[in-house]
């Protein structure tokens, strides 16, 4: 699977060397980073799941949501009946940004190419995005400018719309990030009753 690795550094990896990775890679995120984050799961599933940016122990193993906030996601996945296979996992940073801190619109606008690159070429039914910064992008239709202006996950989580950026259109509907649950459990319903509702658009598409 691309971008799985088992600790060291992918930094140099051929194969990272189209325009959307040099992008990604002339960025300063790039320069203190450990590793660059593709993806995990299943290219062929009909759902993309999009997080904000890795942490530090996604950083160290090159791998989406492998910490606290992965294994929310794990044991939500479950308890909903689905796997990493039925799911694909992307974040829109594909680099670590220091201490965690939220990401600047310039670092938006050089790593999201090649997120749209994968979603081209997954071709996914469903995009659901993980808290505010994946839903204000795709809710702004990749204008990174116009993310201040959408509203927050918490009035629009559930709600699904078709969405086409850059010719590729899918259906987005926004979740509740799995971090935000760890902090907020009255908030994990909403999120499963959220699931249903993406079953029901992938079983109607
Ligand atoms: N939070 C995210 O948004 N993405 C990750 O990969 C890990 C934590």
């Amino acid at each position: 699977m691309e971008g799985e690795l088992d600790g060291g550094c992918n930094k140099d990896r051929v194969g990272f060397d189209f325009p959307e990775a040099e992008l990604v890679k002339s960025t300063e995120l790039f320069t203190n980073c450990t590793n660059i984050v593709v993806g995990k799961g299943n290219v062929e599933a009909d759902i993309l799941f999009v997080g904000e940016a890795p942490g530090k122990n996604e950083d160290l193993q090159g791998l989406p949501f492998v910490g606290a906030a992965g294994k929310n996601l794990d044991r939500l996945l479950e308890s909903v009946g689905l796997s990493l296979n039925d799911v694909y996992v992307a974040n829109i940073l594909k680099c670590r940004p220091p201490e965690n801190r939220d990401p600047l619109p310039e670092e938006i606008r050089a790593h999201t190419p090649w997120l749209l690159k994968q979603i081209k070429e997954m071709k996914p039914k469903v995009v659901c995005s993980l808290g505010n910064y994946a839903t204000k992008f795709f809710l702004a239709l990749g204008d990174v400018d116009g993310m201040k202006k959408q509203p927050g996950i918490t009035s629009v989580h559930g709600k699904a719309r078709e969405i086409e950026i850059e010719g590729v259109g899918f259906n987005l509907i926004p979740l509740f990030h799995p971090a935000a649950i760890i902090y907020n459990r009255k908030i994990e319903p909403l999120w499963i009753e959220d699931m249903e509702i993406v079953k029901k658009v992938i079983s109607a598409s």
